[in-house]
């Protein structure tokens, strides 16, 4: 092999461009990485050690030891915690029961969305007015709505791009505002999930300046079967819930590095936190295992980087993005060394495509990496993608960002629900993704040129 590079290289100094497809480090990462059961320890660790860590929780600060001493144990540099302050919400006792007759009650399993606002003690009960899709809701008058418990009954496709999820987000992001507006009593939507068990999923919702109001989600069989009843004639539901919204707390996230020889940064994130109803094996321990595995990989078996290859374990990207703020700000002055950055928040299901969100200066870089990724079944995708939501405010300031883009089939089946647990693991595709990750931040790091910036301030 070194023969070959000695006679390949002659060649190549008369080409503009280095051809990382062919570099030795690059092939010796991803032979390594295939054969290394690392990333699957890692998960498996933080899922059974840890468990549920949602921000603010007792469980997160498990987290946050767990990972120093992960980071450190991988053999990372500058393993360190930075100071992060978080919202604390918890969920308290949930019941939503369809009413049969006067008394008699079916109990239908659901969750309270994440930041809604309780019942009183009595608990609510009223009759549903079903709609399905948020821009039924949106047409329905004050008269049609008051006193009663809106059911968006909207079914989430599955796809492989993500984008039934795209559709469905702002149903739970934004029905809640919608049916307050129009004084609903409270909402249940049907989960965003694309299986048909009896797992409630919950995610955030955002009520704006409108009034607050419960906001449930409902299992995909209790939305059944709330939904065949509501079409048999109508239904009426009790609903208790008693979440409670407490002060901030005080708290961290984990950076780890692998040194290179400037100060330059290629960062890799993903979020330590999960949601309170889920050990969040796919959302996020997945991605903390890809990043993590990615950089350990290059400290093992690659060489020392030109530029600085930095692994961001955020704090709260579930409730509120807290983590990727904080580091925005706190990194303020260094963020136009900061040269690309990268986030892994899709789940184990190999990557199938590389999204980027990048300028022209980087075009050559684009087509490097493409090449080089082509042997993992990796091919080109948007170029106006911008990758996760804790990158977004690096993004946003100007920083380059790569999104590899993971096949999403199975992924809603479990995400945000408490079905999102080890054996759901994609074992095969949780490897492909750290070379997938470890061969972007080794060219990324060692080109031979700057990147460029993208407009600061834009939308991603
Ligand atoms: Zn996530």
């Amino acid at each position: 092999m070194k023969l070959l590079r000695a006679l390949v290289l002659p060649a190549l100094w008369v080409l503009p461009l280095p051809s990382f497809a062919a570099d030795a480090v690059v092939t010796r990462l991803q032979d390594k990485i295939a054969q290394d059961p690392y990333p699957e320890y890692l998960a498996s660790t933080l899922v059974n050690e840890v468990g549920p860590r949602f921000a603010g929780s007792d469980g997160y600060e498990h987290a946050v030891v767990w990972a120093l001493q992960k980071l450190d144990a991988a053999g990372l540099k500058n393993v360190h915690a930075e100071p992060v302050i978080l919202p604390r919400w918890v969920r308290g006792a949930t019941s939503v029961e369809l009413v049969t007759s006067g008394v008699d009650s079916l109990p239908l399993n659901a969750v309270a969305l994440g930041g809604s606002v309780g019942t009183d003690n009595y608990g609510i009960e009223a009759d549903v007015v079903r709609v399905e899709s948020l821009e039924q809701l949106r047409q329905l008058t004050v008269a049609q709505v008051r006193g009663r418990v809106v059911f968006i009954d909207w079914r989430m496709p599955r796809s492989r791009d993500g984008s039934g999820y795209g559709q469905g987000y702002p149903v739970r992001a934004f029905g809640p505002a919608e049916a307050g507006r129009r004084g609903a009593a409270a909402i249940l939507i049907r989960s965003l999930s694309t299986a048909g068990d009896d797992a409630p999923h919950t995610g955030g919702t955002q009520y704006g300046d409108a009034p607050k109001i419960p906001a449930l989600a409902l299992s995909p069989q209790a939305a059944d079967r709330l939904s065949a009843v509501v079409r048999a004639g109508g239904a009426t539901v009790r609903i208790k819930l008693f979440t409670r919204e407490l002060g901030a707390v005080y708290s961290s996230q984990v950076v780890a590095e692998v040194p290179g020889k400037t100060d330059e940064v290629v960062l890799l994130g993903a979020h330590l936190d999960s949601w309170d109803i889920t050990p969040g094996a796919d959302d996020d321990a997945a991605g903390v295992a890809i990043v993590t595995g990615a950089a350990r990989a290059i400290m093992k078996y690659g060489k020392k980087p030109l530029r600085t290859i930095r692994i961001v374990l955020y704090a709260n990207e579930e409730f509120g993005v807290s983590g990727g703020r904080a580091y925005a700000e706190a990194h303020a002055a260094e963020l136009d060394r900061h040269v690309l950055a990268m986030e892994a928040d899709v789940g184990s299901a190999p990557v199938w495509r590389i999204g980027s969100k990048l300028p022209e200066q980087a075009e050559p870089l684009r087509s490097a990496l493409l090449a080089a990724l082509a042997p993992l079944g990796v091919a080109d995708g948007p170029r106006d993608d911008g990758g996760g939501t804790d990158i977004g405010p690096l993004v946003r300031a100007g920083v380059p960002a790569l999104a590899p883009l993971q096949d999403t089939s199975r992924y809603f089946d479990v995400h945000h629900a408490a079905t999102d647990t080890l054996d759901h693991l994609d074992r095969a595709g949780l490897r492909q993704n750290v070379a997938v990750y470890a061969t972007a931040a080794w060219i990324a790091a060692n080109w031979p040129g700057p990147l460029g910036r993208l407009p600061a301030g834009e939308a991603h």
